[in-house]
């Protein structure tokens, strides 16, 4: 909890549009395979970036089409912020990618698994879309 309230305050103190910011966020997130893959550590297929938002295939596809949406910044869950501009921006982003993939006609899922119950393995925000089949409805 400490971690995370030092992680808070070093975010506004170094935004990540500063090269300094992004590079101890790096160092600090070491244990993230989600910042890695963020900050270009690890390879992954890139389907979109910019500055607050990276879009990757999951290297484990649940769907002919499922990839990743997640801010560039870390955020453990859908629960621990309050930036509603990178929350929308980043539901924007799963929208635009998922029509420009194919979904926009048979549509798509958009799922943002959270903490224990909502069964999230990776603790960094990140919305899952996954198309190109018909899905199953409830979950288990
Ligand atoms: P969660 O269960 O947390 O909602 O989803 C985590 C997702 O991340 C899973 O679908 C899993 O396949 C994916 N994932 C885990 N590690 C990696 C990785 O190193 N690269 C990519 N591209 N996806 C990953
Ligand atoms: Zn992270």
């Amino acid at each position: 909890m400490i971690f995370h309230t030092i992680l808070s305050i070093i975010s506004i103190r170094f935004p990540l549009d500063d090269e300094f910011g992004v590079r101890l966020y790096s160092c600090l997130m070491e244990d993230c395979i989600f910042c890695k893959i963020a900050h270009g550590e690890i390879p992954a297929r890139n389907i979109y970036e910019d500055d607050e938002v990276l879009a990757f295939h999951d290297v484990s596809p649940q769907a002919p089409i499922h990839f990743l949406v997640i801010p560039k910044r870390h955020i453990r869950n859908i629960m621990e912020t309050d930036d509603s501009l990178l929350l929308g921006k980043l539901l924007y982003q799963a929208q635009k990618l998922a029509a420009a993939l194919g979904c926009a006609e048979n549509g798509a899922r958009f799922v943002i698994n959270c903490k224990f119950d909502g069964g999230q393995t990776v603790d960094h925000l990140h919305i899952h879309v996954l198309g190109g089949r018909p899905l199953a409805w409830p979950p288990g």
